[in-house]
């Protein structure tokens, strides 16, 4: 074995790295019990601050730490840390960073490679933004996993008989819930659903609230302009919620909030378990509902179930599990810690394409249906946008397919083709995650096909493809154009600002280069002039307009498969194109 790859769970509140130790996943742990809060911060003296360290200064400088990244991820919304912004992915990647370093102590070599879980409600984009987050920590993600398949892993992985499996999983932001099948190490995920706003954070935000609307109700001061103070009743609700686990009542008890008539006031609060559960039945409700929707997907009756495994902090509250049980008449598990589960999980995937496993198979599915949007009919009537679905949800992954459409008069000068993901019939009511342009030969009939192919790979990454069927002309994309993910020169722009950031704090930098292995291969092996016009063109991709940059990454996209599957001419061609556009731009 010689390359180390780590299983990594990177957590709404906490992260966890684990790997193969003689043949037993182990979580690795840095003095501690091996739980990082995925807390990044810039303390005092402007250093980086990962962890502990960082929660810990939250409630004292909320406005220089950065708490539940994860939420964001997949999204270009700015996050102001201390004197500067950064987006989801470079937070994310602070956190990988420290992970990566803690295996690098433990197992003193290089780690250059993870396989990363997230949900299994992750879009297409927060799975982008995690690979992403990766590249920039220096880690190349070998394979993103769902995270209830990571705990179905770590439950049964050496099991032989078939199991059907439930996973309950609600942790700090996001809650899950799916059911594999496992048979003989092979993992097959028959349905998943959940909530990617639903976890813990929020039951902390309910309590905080309460909270705030005591002190200023009853005690007569204000507090929810007051960041401070609203950082420490949240943290104080977080330690009331997780007593409330394991007692009736919680007493909250908080000193010198606020002053009233120059007099310090200070907040006694006693909260019971039954309060915390009333104020969460809502939440608890719609959870359940995810797993009836969950059982219909997979075509299966309670009774069909053979074991339920809970993961996440917050399935430690104890209605969770009565709920599970007055529904399954079978009590959930939880003896592999559920804060752990996943990354134990993760690992064991790791070790897989490490080669410890090779007669194991991981068989996962989409949890979104993916199409396009075309002129169709819609309740009887004419719709402009009515979806049309090429990968429908729960498809097993990989997954491919193509359709043919048609253009709708003569001389028609392009097509748009429009990338929706949701159920939704109306292509409006879903999620657009692309645009693309794709200008079609001159002088074309009515009726023109163009065949559109989407591709869908193990790691809910999709490309897309349109050919225009007469001329075999075609372009493709990587859907991370769609919500503005880095090029290749904002990803090394982003690494080194990181890298600098991080400083020198030990490990094993640098050992392999980081690199995508599809989509951002560099030029090397290339012939000189398609590796020279392609680093041209990519020096000009950020200064150039969004419409002509889009066409100008299909174009490089396409030279480089073009290369590699030996069509040179064809090659040649693109870069005529290409060199069209830098010319444009001057
Ligand atoms: P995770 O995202 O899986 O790390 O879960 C973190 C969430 O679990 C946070 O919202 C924690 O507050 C919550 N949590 C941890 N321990 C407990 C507990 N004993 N009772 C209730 N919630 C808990």
């Amino acid at each position: 074995m010689d390359e180390a790859i780590v299983g990594i769970d990177l957590g709404t509140t906490n992260s966890e790295v684990a790997f193969i130790i003689n043949g037993n996943a182990e979580i690795l742990k840095d003095n501690d019990n091996g739980i990082l809060p995925s807390c990044v911060g810039v303390n005092n003296e402007g250093k980086i601050i990962v962890g502990a360290e960082a929660r810990n200064q939250a409630v004292i400088a909320p406005e220089r730490t950065v708490l539940s990244v994860k939420r964001l991820m997949g999204t270009d919304r700015k996050i102001r840390m201390g004197d500067a912004d950064y987006l989801p992915q470079e937070i994310s990647a602070f956190i990988l960073k420290e992970l990566k370093l803690r295996a690098e102590k433990v197992l003193g070599k290089a780690v250059s490679k993870a396989v990363i879980t997230v949900p299994a409600y992750f879009t297409d984009a927060q799975r982008h933004a995690t690979r992403e987050a990766g590249q920039i920590a220096g880690l190349n993600v070998v394979r993103i996993i769902n995270e209830p398949t990571a705990a179905a892993l770590a439950y049964e992985s050496t099991r032989s008989e078939t199991q059907r499996i439930l996973i309950y999983d609600l942790g700090g932001g996001t809650f899950d819930v799916s059911i594999v099948k496992i048979e003989q190490g092979v993992v097959e995920v028959l349905s998943s659903t959940g909530d990617n706003h639903l976890g813990g954070d929020d039951f902390d935000k309910k309590i905080a609230d309460m909270l705030a609307e005591h002190c200023e109700k009853e005690l007569k001061i204000s507090v929810s302009d007051k960041p401070v103070i609203m950082a420490r009743l949240k943290r104080a609700a977080e330690n009331a919620k997780m007593a409330l686990s394991a007692e009736p009542y919680a007493k909250i008890e908080e000193d010198h909030i606020g002053k009233r008539t120059w007099k310090d006031v200070h907040l006694s609060y006693e909260f019971s378990r039954v309060a915390f559960e009333k104020m969460i039945e809502d939440d608890l409700e719609r959870t359940m509902d995810s797993v009836n929707k969950a059982l219909k997907d997979a075509s299966l009756l309670p009774s069909a179930i053979d074991k339920i495994i809970l993961v996440g902090g917050s399935t430690r509250i104890p209605r969770i599990s009565e709920m599970l049980e007055e529904k399954f008449g079978q009590l959930p598990h939880s003896e592999i810690d559920p804060d752990l589960c996943v990354a134990l999980g993760a690992a064991i995937q790791a070790g897989r394409e490490m080669g410890c496993d090779s007669t194991s198979i991981l068989l996962d599915i989409t949890p979104y249906t993916f199409g396009t949007s075309a002129i169709g009919e819609l309740d009887g009537l004419p719709c402009m946008t009515r979806f049309v679905p090429l990968i429908r949800r729960n498809t097993k992954l990989p997954a491919s397919r193509t359709e043919a459409f048609y253009t709708l008069y003569e001389n028609q000068e392009m097509v748009e083709i429009k990338v929706c993901q949701g159920e939704n019939p109306d292509a409006l009511d879903n999620i657009r995650i692309g645009k693309y342009k794709f200008s079609l030969t001159p002088k074309s009939p009515e009726g023109s096909v163009i065949l559109l192919n989407f591709d869908l790979d193990l790691n809910g990454i999709l490309k897309i493809e349109a050919t225009e069927k007469s001329s075999g002309r075609k372009i493709n994309a990587v859907i991370e154009n769609a919500f503005s993910g880095f090029t290749e020169q904002e990803m090394s722009v982003s690494k080194r600002r990181i890298d600098e950031m991080w400083g020198d704090r030990g490990g094993f930098e640098g050992d392999e280069e980081v690199s995508e292995d599809n989509d951002t291969a560099d030029t090397e092996g290339m012939p000189p002039d398609l590796a020279e016009i392609i680093e041209k063109a990519e020096l000009q991709l950020k200064s150039a307009p969004a419409e002509d940059r889009d066409e100008m990454i299909n174009l490089i996209e396409d030279i480089r498969d073009a290369v590699k599957e030996g069509m040179l001419e064809e090659a040649g061609e693109l870069k005529k194109e290409l060199e069209d556009i830098l010319y444009y731009l001057g």
